[in-house]
């Protein structure tokens, strides 16, 4: 039977009006507009084309955004000044530094001196320990799109079988902990995993985060589970770019109840979180209630 597609185009669209809905209720009954400040070092053209869509969107759904474009041989001392002036600025509730850095710059250093309430990537060390001890916390955008799609597709999530494959600290790991707080039996697979089809095969729920085009084929699949694609991989096919996920779609959804497209499925999620947890920020950070539905 053909899997359920989980359009994440369509999830992250609802999840952007929610966002606007809750600035709107800002700016009206509290004249407070979230602001959101993407610090940009050098001139990769792959973060070019994210930081733009970022700014975009955090204006489409009226919120502020502040765009620092850094040259590429900027010293680490002004990154980390031009930082605490962003922690100092009561205007700016979330803070992205998008990575890579250049090779000069100590990425730990430069996300650790992010003020932790503002830090909407949920890279900092502090939300990584808030979160793996089950606390309030702010979570990487990622793995929450993912966790979204998947209670919205389950309901709840409680004593299934996950296996995230991929132990990156922006996806797999604090993926692993969404799902063990969803109450989900949590196994994190990565490349020195023994049998991983064996692995992959007793999960109700497969989250892909590996960055190898279509690895994960359909016969990995047990019949019936939620697959959730993390993978954005760059390929030729049939003399075109293609885009593709880390699980083959084609016989994947064969096998699957439910699963999502790439592109189309996590990628969306990814900035539509990005503005939710911004929102959040900024209403942790005004002692106001956090939006519903928003956080994990
Ligand atoms: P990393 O390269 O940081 O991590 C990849 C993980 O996959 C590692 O833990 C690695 O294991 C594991 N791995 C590699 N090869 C294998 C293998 N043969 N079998 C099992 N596990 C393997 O990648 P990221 O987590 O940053 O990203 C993963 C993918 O997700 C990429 O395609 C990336 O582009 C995409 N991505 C998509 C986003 C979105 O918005 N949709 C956002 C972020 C990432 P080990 O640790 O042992 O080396």
């Amino acid at each position: 039977m053909a899997a359920q597609i989980i359009d994440g185009k369509a999830f992250a669209a609802t999840v952007r009006e929610k966002v606007a809905g809750h600035v709107a209720r800002l700016k009206e009954e509290h004249n407070i507009t979230p602001g959101l400040a993407v610090v940009l070092v050098g001139e990769d053209p792959a973060s070019q084309v994210y930081v733009r869509s970022k700014g975009k969107q955090t204006v489409e759904v009226g919120m502020n955004s502040v765009e620092h474009k850094l040259d590429v041989d900027t010293s680490e001392a002004d990154l980390l000044a031009l930082v605490d002036q962003l922690n100092n600025d009561p205007a700016i509730h979330g803070i992205l530094v998008q990575l890579p850095l250049p090779k000069h710059l100590d990425e730990d250093l430069v996300i650790n001196s992010i003020s932790p309430a503002k830090d909407v990537d949920g890279f900092h060390i502090s939300n990584v320990g808030l979160l793996s001890t089950g606390q309030k916390s702010m979570v990487p955008c990622t793995p929450l799109g993912c966790l979204m799609m998947l209670r919205d597709h389950h309901g709840s999530l409680s004593g299934m079988n996950a296996v995230v494959v991929g132990r990156s600290n922006i996806v797999g790991k604090p993926m692993a902990q969404l799902l063990l707080g969803d109450s989900c039996t949590v196994t994190i697979a990565h490349s020195r995993t023994k049998d991983l089809p064996d692995v992959v095969r007793r999960a109700d729920i497969v989250v892909a985060a590996v960055g190898r085009p279509e690895m994960v084929p359909g016969d990995w699949i047990k019949e019936g589970a939620t697959v959730i694609d993390v993978g954005i991989n760059r390929i030729e096919r049939d003399g075109k770019n293609v885009l593709v996920g880390d699980v083959d779609f084609a016989s994947a959804s064969e096998r699957a109840g439910a699963i999502t497209p790439v592109p189309g499925g996590v990628g969306p999620m990814t900035i539509a979180c990005l503005l939710a947890n911004t929102v959040t920020a900024c209403c942790r950070a005004n002692g106001l209630a956090e939006p519903e539905g928003l956080t994990a």
